[in-house]
């Protein structure tokens, strides 16, 4: 059976040109670290596609230290972060961290570590029905004792783009009233579902730490980054060999952060091509299941919610009875979110989103991209007119 892949939110497929870059990469000799010339190689490949993420980004080779994914960057950017400003703080405490509701489990995680460890209190910015942050709100909450604000650029279940301009404007305008020596505040943005298909520039709206991960942007797996600008300095959740600054030990994954450089050497070339793609299928989507499947609904506004993402509810066919069908007619969707399938509950960011009983109820999101054709649209939108 044809099979078509609509979960580009969960991982979009690798593009070919940069699976031939890893698939060349994995028999590359030696250990970036060694000074012999097998080591210098590497080093200098590792350098280059250093320069060619930070490049995609708009910030210094410097600011990139390569991870093994999102998960990882973002730990070290808000545990580590947290540490670090604590330290500077010094009994200057209880600290505060600022974060949404609506974050990626692995954000939530590692808020909830930052606080235990370091004793700190949680504020938490209230979101409208789209799982949109209100910035106005949410700058209301960043008070004299916040050093940490962490807010996803985009959510990866609904796919809504989040205020960030608005909240790095306050950040920056808090620290000034800090003034030098003040305690630190950091701006954190987990922008791994805005990458693939948003201009994803930290430095222009005011974002001090960034996490991004190759594999939502048509490059491999496990392989990512967290970028740090303006000095944000963060504590290395573990030590060894003192790799990435020191920041992030242990033996690059040498092929994968070649892939991740030639997935970003694409998406300069062709971000803005694939975003506009995206948008027209979406359209044609909502357009077709308008008019095909009265019982379908899709969450949030088209100018908040990502190109490639569409989340639609189903009146009584539940979220998670809907993408096992799908599955079974051979489309590939996903109910809520990756990382919370299996749990058995409604992910937290869809509780918070859109309420507790829409929540339970589910929906299916539908995310899509680069190599998604219109065929395929028209045949989920025909599928899911068929849903009992
Ligand atoms: N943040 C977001 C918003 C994500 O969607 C994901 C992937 N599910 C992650 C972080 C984790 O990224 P990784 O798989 O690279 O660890």
């Amino acid at each position: 059976m044809k099979r078509s892949y609509f979960d580009y939110a969960a991982s979009a497929p690798i593009d070919p040109a940069v699976a031939e870059a890893v698939a060349a990469a994995t028999s590359l000799v030696g250990n970036p670290s060694s000074v012999h010339a097998e080591g210098r190689k590497l080093r200098v490949a590792v350098d280059s596609a250093r320069d060619a993420v930070a490049r995609l980004l708009g910030v210094p080779d410097a600011a990139v230290t390569f991870t093994s994914g999102a998960t990882e960057a973002n730990a070290i950017a808000i545990i580590g972060g947290c540490a670090e400003a604590a330290a500077a703080g010094m009994d200057s405490g209880p600290f505060r961290i600022l974060t949404s509701p609506v974050e990626h489990a692995s954000v939530r995680a590692a808020v909830a570590q930052a606080a235990r460890l370091g004793g700190f209190a949680v504020d938490i910015m209230p979101v409208g029905a789209d799982g949109r942050v209100d910035a106005d709100e949410a700058v209301a909450l960043i008070g004299p004792q916040t050093v940490m604000v962490t807010m996803a650029w985009a959510n990866n279940v609904l796919g809504t783009v989040q205020p960030v301009g608005e909240v790095g404007a306050a950040v920056a305008a808090e620290r000034a009233r800090r003034g030098v020596g003040g305690l630190p505040l950091r701006f954190h943005s987990d922008a791994v579902q805005a990458l693939p298909s948003l201009q994803v520039r930290p430095a222009d709206v005011g974002i001090d730490l960034l996490s991004v991960s190759a594999h939502k942007a048509y490059g491999p797996k496990g392989v990512g980054a967290l970028v740090r600008l303006r000095d944000a300095a963060v504590e290395p959740l573990y030590g060894g060999g003192g790799q990435e600054g020191g920041i992030r030990s242990g033996t690059e994954n040498v092929a994968a952060i070649i892939g991740f450089a030639a997935a970003a050497d694409q998406l300069r070339a062709r971000r803005e091509s694939d975003a506009a793609r995206a948008a027209a299928l979406r359209e044609r989507l909502l357009a077709a299941l308008r008019a095909k499947a009265p019982a379908a609904g899709a969450v949030g506004r088209a100018e908040t919610t990502l190109p490639g993402t569409a989340f639609i509810t189903l009146r009584g066919v539940p979220g998670d009875r809907a993408a096992m069908l799908l599955d079974a007619a051979g489309f590939a969707v996903s109910a809520g979110s990756a990382c919370d399938a299996g749990a058995r509950k409604a992910p937290e960011a869809l509780v918070a989103a859109i309420g507790p009983s829409a929540a339970a109820h589910g929906g299916i999101r539908i995310s899509f991209g680069r190599f998604t054709t219109e065929e395929e649209i028209d045949a989920l939108a025909e599928a899911i007119a068929s849903l009992r």
